[in-house]
């Protein structure tokens, strides 16, 4: 398919590079494709960044029905442009897709596509330690339409926005609430899908721990309430005693690229890694026993977030020494080095622009 490309008659003026937050600024041009049953995916196009029109009833507005991605372009000391495992990103989107009931893209091209759009939008990604350009690829759902059904119209875009570093004060470890009394996600349900509703019912949780004093919810499971699935929304992991453990893939646990890149690295440097069931009771007893070594969360936006303190149900339970992990540590570098070009591409995680 052939990308048609209109230009923007006029350029804004790019933000300093030093004093970017998230998400408030966006690009010159943005990536749009349709999709309708007699077509399937078609239009693909680049032009200027714009409101997308649409009726009062279109079922995205109503139902929920969309998905997105999170994904980030780094500029090397060379001033190269490259991308981060973005084939994954792509494939997960199109399992969000499935469990969405919404139409299939073609994975190599959205990955052409995007690649194009960051060659247009190249003076955006910027320059300051730590900042990067934020990709969001996301498909809603069209019809105007108030039945509840799967919509016939879909409309995918990519939007860009500059961000500024995740940790301007250094990288320090962040206090987590335990909650018993919302749950993220459930067995059988979409929490494996990067899906809007997902992000909506997470608010409460999260507005209740920040006026606890926390920074994040740590969700259990929807059964039982006994099993750690995530923080915030970000996977998490665990060190206890020399056993690196992140909750298994359970379909109510959202499939993390930095989970995985984790996960690879630390089998390469020949940790013993557990991906399986871990209950809250065990963070309780390892605690207890001194052999609680270290806590994180993992995610595109932070990479790594160190938790320094969990409150489970008005117990303080204190991590490592109360600074930031040597593991912690070691993965925040390994990765952000492996995405910034400053150190050598030895898992083959790199696309270049
Ligand atoms: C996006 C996301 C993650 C992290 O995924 P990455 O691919 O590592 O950015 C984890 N949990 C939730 C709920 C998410 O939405």
């Amino acid at each position: 398919m052939e990308i048609a490309i209109t230009k923007a008659a006029s350029l804004k003026s790019k933000p300093e590079a030093d004093r970017l937050g998230f998400g408030t600024l966006f690009t010159d041009h943005m990536f749009n494709m349709d999709y309708d049953p007699e077509n399937g995916w078609h239009h693909p196009r680049i032009e200027p960044y714009d409101a997308i029109p649409m009726d009062p009833s279109t079922m995205v507005l109503h139902y929920g029905q969309g998905v997105f991605e999170g994904l980030k372009a780094y500029r090397t000391a060379e001033g190269n442009i490259q991308l981060f495992r973005p084939q994954e990103n792509f494939k997960r989107l199109n399992n969000s897709c499935r469990l969405l009931c919404i139409p299939e893209f073609d994975e190599t091209f959205m990955l052409a596509a995007l690649k194009r759009l960051l060659e247009i939008e190249k003076d955006w990604v910027p320059n300051a330690p730590e900042t990067s350009l934020y990709i969001r690829p996301t498909i809603i759902a069209m019809d105007p339409f108030l039945g509840v059904r799967a919509s016939h119209t879909y409309r995918y875009f990519i939007i860009l926005s500059p961000v500024g570093a995740y940790y301007p004060e250094g990288f320090n470890p962040i206090k987590i609430l335990v909650t018993r009394e919302h749950v993220r996600a459930v067995r059988g349900g979409v929490g494996e899908a990067k899906t809007l509703g997902n992000y909506a019912a997470s608010l409460l949780a999260g507005d209740k721990a920040h006026q606890a004093g926390y920074t994040q919810v740590l969700w259990l499971d929807g059964v039982e309430l006994k099993y750690v699935e995530e923080v915030g929304s970000m996977n998490i992991f665990f060190v206890i005693g020399d056993e690196l453990i992140t909750p298994a893939l359970n379909g109510s646990i959202l499939p993390g690229i930095t989970r995985d890149s984790v996960l690879d690295l630390g089998r390469k440097w020949g940790l013993k890694v557990s991906e399986r069931l871990i209950s809250i009771d065990e963070v309780v007893n390892a605690h207890e026993a001194g052999q609680l070594k270290e806590i994180f969360g993992s995610g595109t936006a932070a990479v790594i977030s160190p938790v320094g303190e969990l409150n489970y149900d008005g117990r303080i339970l204190s991590v490592g020494d109360g600074n930031v992990g040597p593991l912690s540590q070691k993965l925040y570098k390994a990765i952000t080095e492996i995405q910034y070009g400053t150190a050598e591409d030895a898992m083959g995680w790199v696309e270049h622009i």
